[in-house]
């Protein structure tokens, strides 16, 4: 069976970028850059005052200083600072020439009305100084970047309203299975809710995909290849749940390599997740993902999200912190790496959660992260240091 490591770079490998388009900055968020931001000014683009207070130089610290001026922010000062002279300054306004510091309000005493005297014992500049934080010309932001809200302010700052972005891939969700009810329905006798379908649009959407939902597909070969050629038609990425292990009405890989999709792999040597399937064609990338829904979820994790974001352009990698175990853990079967869930304690330790196996869905709810126990491992004493992937 295929090495998740193999599975991992087929995968990565085949990603083919979806183009680029302008986004207006408040549409940015959560997207990928897709060319180099330089800064077309300096930050601060002038000294700028950081308090609210009194511009002089520290020479005179200990005279009475007279006040020649008032500088709000964004007026520039009229006035150079000489011997024993001040300027009374607003946070965010432009320090005078002459001046090489700026007294806090809350340090200072006026004896009359046009003087002020210092009554600290030392003081901070309390300037921003021009250009200490982004040069003009500068990049600040690379081709790739997850744009966060952090970013957004420096796309601003810099005069990039119009960032350039990776397209968002278009995501197809199926949940096949004839046992399945929409979440609004009361399942009858065998039936049960359909999450994967959900989840899997939920997981997308958090990388910034945009995802449509075709609700569910029946376990027969005429409605799985009907939903599979409309999916594929519409979308650069179809995930399709269930369907792909071994029973009698999984029909999905078959479906898949009669619509034209040459597939890359149908099973992974991993625990949860075994069934996964891997496929493309020149327009559509296609995903058969296991039905048992922590199978899907974690497959979703360890494979969807990371292609996702490179066919965005950026190469993702994953949150993980290393703690040390709280407890051992061990298992009989060693033949895969077998992800599980668990908590990070308030003594900063890894502890599994209750976890009933690849079904019990709800114990991801109470989970901070995954662990994966390697293959050939069996045993994992208390104290061990494992990395801890964030979900
Ligand atoms: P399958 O891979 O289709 O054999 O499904 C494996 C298991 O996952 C079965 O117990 C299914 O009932 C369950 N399952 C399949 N699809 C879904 C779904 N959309 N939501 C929740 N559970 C599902
Ligand atoms: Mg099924």
């Amino acid at each position: 069976m295929l090495p998740f490591e193999k599975a991992f770079e087929i995968v990565l490998n085949s990603a083919r970028p979806l183009g680029i388009e302008r986004v207006a900055l408040a549409q940015a968020v959560n997207r990928i850059l897709a060319e180099d931001v330089k800064s077309d000014t300096d930050m601060p683009p002038f000294n700028k005052s950081a308090m609210d207070g009194f511009a002089c130089r520290r020479e005179d610290l200990a005279s009475e200083l007279t006040i020649i001026e008032t500088i709000p922010a964004g007026v520039p000062p009229k006035n150079v600072i000489g011997q024993n002279q001040c300027a009374k300054i607003m946070t965010g306004a432009t320090v005078p020439q002459g001046a090489d510091c700026v007294i806090m309000v809350e340090f200072t005493e006026n004896p009359t009305e046009n003087t002020v005297r210092f009554t600290g014992k030392e003081t901070a500049g309390n300037i921003c100084v021009k250009a200490e934080d982004i040069k003009a010309g500068q990049t600040v932001l690379s081709k790739g970047t997850l744009i966060k809200p952090q970013h957004i302010a420096v796309l601003a700052s810099v005069g990039c309203a119009q960032p350039v972005v990776s397209k968002r891939p278009r995501v197809a969700v199926l949940a096949t299975g004839d046992e399945l009810v929409e979440p609004a329905s009361k399942p009858g006798p065998s039936q049960i809710r359909n999450s994967n379908g959900f989840q899997l649009a939920a997981q997308v959407e958090s990388v910034g995909a945009v995802t449509k939902n075709y609700g569910i597909v029946r376990d027969t070969r005429q409605a799985i290849d009907s939903a599979v050629k409309t999916a594929v038609a519409e979308n650069d990425v179809v995930l399709i749940s269930g369907g792909v292990s071994m029973g009698d009405f999984d029909f999905v890989p078959d479906i898949l390599k009669q619509n034209g999709i040459e597939l890359l792999f149908e099973k992974i040597a991993i625990k949860p997740g075994k069934p996964t399937v891997f496929g493309v064609s020149e327009s559509v990338f296609c995903f058969g993902m296991p039905g048992h829904p922590v199978s899907g979820f974690v497959m979703c994790e360890l494979l969807v999200k990371p292609f996702l974001y490179k066919l965005m352009g950026n190469d993702f990698t994953p949150r993980e912190i290393k703690v040390p175990l709280g407890t051992s853990i061990s298992r009989k079967k060693k033949g895969r790496p077998y992800w599980i869930p668990v908590v990070i304690t308030n003594e900063g330790t890894a502890e599994p959660v209750e976890y009933h196996g690849s079904a019990h869905f709800n114990a991801l709810c109470g989970a901070d992260g995954l662990l994966c126990i390697p293959k050939g491992t069996g045993e994992l004493e208390e104290r061990t240091m494992v990395s801890i992937r964030h979900i």
